[in-house]
């Protein structure tokens, strides 16, 4: 169980309300993706040129803070973004054309997902020379990568009782894929 202060905020809440809950991506993974993409200082500040540009996190901002807050980088990465990341990558390449494997048929990504369940820093696990592109990977990155989801979280306490704390009651999320332990970010966070 988890207990939330709210003593001193205007938040009203009654039985069988939900609190969503942004998580942060554990320092390991931070720490390891910063690593293959090559970034040496992950506290530096960028900003990406292009006022217009959407993106789940502030502008300006720093790495550790866009992969740590912002970017979901413990989910298996979707087809639109391994698209985007072989586009950055020369054809004539072999990482090029293990992408392009991963592709060949519709069932051919759904078995790669299947067998690896790759986390974001693990597909440079499993396409090693895909180190030697960092530098030209970093802005697809920060780009195509999906915002960090909230969580949801049933309240499991009454407002009649506690009117200066909200409960949680959290179930740790821990599943077997890719044969590797996973473990889920959000109530590993909270935990
Ligand atoms: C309205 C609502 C209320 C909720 N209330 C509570 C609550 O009171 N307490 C509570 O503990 N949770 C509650 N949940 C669930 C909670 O929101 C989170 O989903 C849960 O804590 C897991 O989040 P996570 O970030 O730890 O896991 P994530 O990092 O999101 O990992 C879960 C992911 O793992 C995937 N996954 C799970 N098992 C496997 C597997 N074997 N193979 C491959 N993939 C797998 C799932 O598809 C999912 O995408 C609630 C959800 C909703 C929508």
């Amino acid at each position: 169980m988890i207990k939330i202060d709210i003593n001193g905020s205007t938040i009203v809440y009654e039985p069988g309300d939900t609190i969503g809950v942004i998580p942060h991506n554990s320092p390991d993974q931070v720490q390891s993706l910063c690593t293959y993409l090559k970034i040496k200082d992950m506290d530096a500040v960028f900003s990406l040129s292009s006022s217009t540009l959407h993106t789940p996190f502030p502008k300006p901002c720093t790495y550790r803070i866009a992969f740590t807050q912002f970017l979901d980088i413990n989910n298996p990465p979707t087809q639109s973004f391994l698209e985007t990341i072989k586009g950055s990558l020369d054809p004539h390449s072999k990482e090029y054309q293990n992408l392009t494997a991963i592709f060949s048929t519709p069932e051919s990504y759904h078995m790669w997902i299947y067998n690896y369940h790759p986390s974001i820093p693990e597909i440079f696990e499993i396409i090693p020379s895909l180190k030697d592109h960092a530098e030209n990977l970093l802005i697809p990155f920060l780009l195509n990568l999906p915002s960090l989801k909230p969580r949801f979280y049933s309240i499991s306490s009454s407002s009649l009782v506690d009117h200066d704390e909200i409960h949680i009651t959290v179930g740790l999320v821990k599943y077997m894929a890719g044969n590797k332990e996973r473990k889920g970010v959000c109530s590993h966070y909270l935990s």
